[in-house]
């Protein structure tokens, strides 16, 4: 389908200026930007009555906000929608590992994918077009259940190619390793995951649990993305000891950390400085505002922790910071829908962030920052590339924040995609 989508706004480009994308075959064939709004052929519709017939013809956005296709750079695919089966009541993080590995031993494959494509397409239709998941990868359970997982994120990959980039990172385990578990790691690595992930805080002996993870990611030249010191105690640092193997190993760029509840329970002066080591690492950061609100700060009374990251002060050093959902609806984090721009109003909330200037930076977040930490250069409203984005019925930064406005249209695979679209032409590739 060709098209022209004009006066529309991007304000991670220029909050003032309108903006018109010339689509031809799926294909970004130009972008302009304008003062005034222009005249149009038609009102663009969110209701989609006639997205189908009409060919050629230039739509009026009307001012309203358009998003590159939002990246969701930290998701757990897998463990979504399981809190039916696998429950939480102390709220803890050791609960919820030892409630989910439990459950697990009782999942079907039908079962597992169904989840994660019911969450993956509920982040398509709140337009998010890429999703980096992490996928439990627990060696001390029955082989079929340790392989689960991966198998089917990597099957679902497939299935939703032509909408949504997965990139699926198996999280290594963070126990000492005996031979079965080296064979099942081993088997699992060459199998086309994307990369390595890991939660070595957790583990007994965190320095030995990163040296396994960076001989395996090095061995298949993998990039890493761990949870690290997802703790309120300002003594877990296992970021330091990453910081350092990323440098020795020559992997700088090549490592996201994700969490850091730490290193906002230290002090000011500590805190400074494994920022700069970081920088020096190169990582790109994650804040997972909504499992830390829910996880941390279990043990505190009276003013309770929060658990985020020093949001503002890693902007302000330029370390790259993205936002992203984590977990949905399973024991780790009860809510959510995968609508990124929730997340983003939560970023707003936890890290203090809501003037102008702020708001534009959290939409970078969900953005073009995740986009560059997961490894894509080119994304959605780039010239040249596949179109790729998501129109929002806002006209202003401060309606779109405070709306949260459900009612969306995402453009991929060459057309505008409603989930039913999709899921209609999923059915049609199984028959
Ligand atoms: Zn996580």
């Amino acid at each position: 389908m060709n098209m022209k989508l004009i006066n529309v706004k991007i304000p991670i480009l220029d909050a003032e200026l309108y903006y018109d994308l010339t689509i031809k075959a799926g294909q970004v064939m130009a972008v302009n930007s304008h003062e005034q709004k222009q005249k149009a052929d038609r009102m663009f519709s969110f209701l989609g009555e006639d997205y189908e017939e009409a060919d050629d013809l230039t739509w009026d956005g009307d001012g309203r906000i358009l998003l590159p296709g939002m990246t969701d750079a930290h998701m757990h695919l897998d463990k979504s929608h399981s809190l039916l089966v696998a429950e939480n009541k102390s709220g803890t993080l050791l609960e919820a590992i030892q409630s989910y590995t439990q459950a697990s031993e009782t999942f079907t494959d039908e079962n597992v994918k169904d989840r994660m494509r019911k969450t993956a397409l509920s982040a398509l239709a709140h337009g998010t077009t890429t999703i980096r998941t992490h996928i439990d990868f627990n060696t001390k359970v029955r082989e079929e259940t340790t392989f689960r997982g991966v198998r089917m994120a990597l099957e679902l990959k497939q299935e939703l190619a032509p909408f949504i980039d997965i990139q699926v990172f198996p999280m290594l385990p963070y126990y000492p390793y005996d031979d079965d578990d080296r064979k099942r790691i081993e088997k699992m690595l060459t199998m086309g995951v994307d990369g390595v992930g890991g939660a070595p805080h957790i583990s007994e002996k965190p320095l030995e649990c990163i040296d396994e993870i960076f001989t395996y990611a090095l061995q298949h030249n993998l990039p890493i993305d761990l949870h690290t010191d997802e703790s309120d105690d300002p003594n877990v640092e296992t970021v330091l000891y990453i910081a350092e193997k990323t440098v020795e190993a020559d992997y700088q760029g090549k490592v996201v950390v994700d969490h850091l509840c730490s290193l906002a329970a230290m002090d000011h002066e500590k805190a400074a400085s494994v920022i700069a080591k970081m920088k020096e690492a190169k990582f790109g950061v994650i804040t997972l505002p909504a499992a830390n609100l829910y996880l941390q700060g279990r043990d505190d009374r009276g003013v309770v922790r929060r658990g985020i990251t020093r949001v503002c002060e890693l902007l302000a050093a330029d370390v790259p910071i993205a936002t992203a959902s984590d977990n949905v609806c399973d024991p780790f984090h009860p809510f959510g829908r995968g609508d990124l721009l929730q997340i983003a109003q939560l970023t707003g909330y936890t890290a203090h962030m809501g003037g102008k200037d702020d708001l534009v930076t959290l939409l970078q977040m969900i953005t073009t920052v995740p986009s560059q930490l997961v490894g894509q250069k080119h994304k959605g409203i780039e010239l040249g590339q596949k179109a790729d984005f998501v129109l929002f019925d806002a006209t202003t930064l401060e309606e779109l924040f405070a709306e949260l406005p459900q009612t969306r249209a995402v453009y991929g695979a060459g057309r505008w995609l409603q989930v039913t679209h999709v899921k209609k032409s999923l059915e049609s590739v199984r028959r």
